[in-house]
């Protein structure tokens, strides 16, 4: 029987970025997947900040940004009576990626290291498998579906249906990243909660190579046309050749006469496929049970309207990686493990309910009664949309035992605006130091203990109290002042997922009991 350490079940782009996490943890690790390619549909295709910082870390990003949108193509966003319109009803400009990265590295006031990226699925996840493909530590393999497993006290064994017959795997964890239909997670009996079977859309994909060109408007990523009772709306893809649309249409034939209808112009097109999809909102119950997880769609499923629906799964990836590594290693204790489920289903619940008010946004602006009105209404509500950089990077674990929590009024981590803190739960914020490195750049894949400004404390006990749970620990000073001004205390602990995990002006009055909180093993101490 094969063994291995993790068994992913599911090579979506949770899956994936799950398996080039582990692998840069030197954890070995077998991804499978049912369908024999990866995905042919377009799906998601904005990849958000925080998941392109993720992408960094993993030496991807770069990759990423060449195989999506052309950096120099803007990002706007218009309403219009059609595809020809002279003048848009609104037009909200977003920046390319090369001018916002400009502005990111002019700018030295904590926003995100990295902008986002639009990149169909139908291109990111074979440039994800590709990588992956070439990491020793990973098996990926491909028509090979996960059919049942059961656990005992040492691991798990799965069951794999394959084109040549059954065969079993044994490992310590599964992670069932096998999206909304989840075999691991119905295995487990989860239920999900919410708001299931909301609606049902098409997902149209054309092949339009001179549209691009042809926008009397200008050029940008989405457009809504302000059609009733349909509005269809028209997705760019990354190719610039290549269009979605998604609209409420009865039958395929009708999808690609809504498009035509909303092109209203003489521009040859080619359809490509059409898909009836359906929105819900929904989170599991639970995202553990033993030595089995689940991540992404199958732990939560959002209206795509906002870009939660990947962009969280992601988060879920790096948040449940650091934690199996650590277990795997020994030096993570007991409530490491258990704090997956604590710190990222608040978030997919959160996800969940912003993604709903950007969809109650949009059905406000198409119900309004005039153009005039629906044109105050979509300036206002479809900002919700795209201007949520505060949900997408500003979100913070509540409640999680691996933490060490700080009393007083936290940062709201519902804002829509991002803002920059380094209370503890929080993401570390990005910081340019002096020589114009990114501190993120420099933070290896352990904790750090960051010692900022001119005169650092005595650090040595606390260090001595970390190293000796066996988890791996970079000390760093940080003299420049912008960082000490951005991350407000002179000493930050950062866990590997780059989430704060304590901070203070001078080191814990009990360093041992800080760092086996940080470490899951408060419980292991107090026995
Ligand atoms: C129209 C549309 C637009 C969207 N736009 C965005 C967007 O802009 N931004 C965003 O963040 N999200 C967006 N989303 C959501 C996004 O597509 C999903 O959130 C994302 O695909 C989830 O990734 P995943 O890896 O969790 O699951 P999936 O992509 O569903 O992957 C699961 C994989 O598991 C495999 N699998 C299932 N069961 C088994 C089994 N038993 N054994 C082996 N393999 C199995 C499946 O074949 C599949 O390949 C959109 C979704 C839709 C429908």
């Amino acid at each position: 029987m094969d063994a291995t350490q993790v068994l992913i079940v599911g090579a979506g782009p949770v899956g994936l970025t799950l398996a080039l996490d582990l692998a840069q943890r030197g954890v070995r690790a077998t991804l499978v997947e049912r369908n024999p390619t990866s995905i042919q549909l377009p799906k998601m295709e904005r990849c958000n900040a925080r998941t392109m910082e993720i992408f960094r870390r993993l030496g991807i990003a770069e990759n990423v940004r060449n195989a999506g949108l052309p950096r120099e193509a803007p990002m706007d966003v218009f309403l219009a009576d059609s595809m020809a319109a002279r003048e848009a009803l609104v037009h909200l400009p977003y920046p390319s990626v090369a001018a916002a990265k400009a502005a990111i590295a002019a700018n030295n006031d904590g926003r995100p290291l990295e902008p986002y990226q639009l990149i169909s699925q139908y291109t990111l996840e074979p440039l994800l498998r590709s990588i992956a493909e070439t990491r020793s530590e990973l098996t990926i393999r491909f028509s090979c579906e996960m059919t049942s497993f059961v656990e005992d006290e040492a691991g798990i064994t799965a069951t794999l249906a394959t084109d040549t017959g059954s065969e079993r795997i044994r490992a310590a964890y599964i992670v069932g990243c096998d999206g909304g239909s989840s075999t691991v997670r119905k295995q487990l009996g989860i239920a999900l909660a919410g708001q299931g079977h909301i609606r049902k859309l098409r997902q149209a994909l054309f092949y339009a190579p001179d549209l691009y060109e042809r926008i009397p408007m200008g050029k940008g990523r989405h457009y809504h046309i302000a059609t009733a009772p349909i509005f269809p709306f028209i997705i760019i893809q990354d190719s610039t050749k290549h269009w979605t649309l998604h609209a409420a249409a009865e039958s395929d034939a009708e999808a690609v006469e809504i498009f035509r209808g909303a092109l209203a112009m003489d521009v040859p097109f080619e359809t490509l496929s059409v898909n009836e999809w359906t929105q819900h909102l929904l989170c599991a119950d639970h995202y553990r049970a033993g030595r089995a997880f689940i991540a992404g769609d199958a732990a939560h499923l959002v209206i795509p309207t906002g870009g939660l629906g990947m962009n969280t799964g992601t988060g879920d990836a790096i948040d449940l990686s650091w934690k199996l590594a650590a277990s795997l290693a020994g030096w993570g204790g007991p409530a490491l493990l258990d704090s997956y489920e604590t710190e990222r289903r608040q978030i997919g619940l959160r996800n969940v309910r912003a993604s709903g008010a950007a969809m109650d946004g949009r059905t406000t602006w198409r119900a309004a009664a005039s153009r005039a009105e629906m044109a105050v209404a979509f300036d206002a509500e479809q900002r919700k949309v795209t201007e949520i950089l505060g949900i997408e990077c500003g979100y913070r674990y509540v409640d999680s035992a691996i933490l060490c929590a700080e009393d007083g009024p936290a940062p709201d981590p519902d804002n829509r605006a991002y803002v920059p803190t380094t209370w503890p739960g929080f993401r570390l914020p990005h910081v340019w130091l002096d020589d114009r490195t990114a501190l993120h750049d420099r933070l290896g894949f352990g904790y750090t203990l960051l010692q900022l400004g001119h005169a650092p404390a005595d650090t040595s006990a606390f260090e001595r109290e970390l190293r000796a749970t066996g988890a791996p620990l970079d000390v760093l000073r940080v003299p420049d002042a912008t960082a000490r001004t951005l991350y407000e205390r002179d000493l930050v602990l950062v866990r590997p997922d780059l989430h704060v995990a304590w901070r203070g002006n001078a080191p814990p009055d009990d360093p041992r009991g800080v760092a086996a909180t940080v470490t899951g093993r408060s419980l292991v101490l107090q026995r």
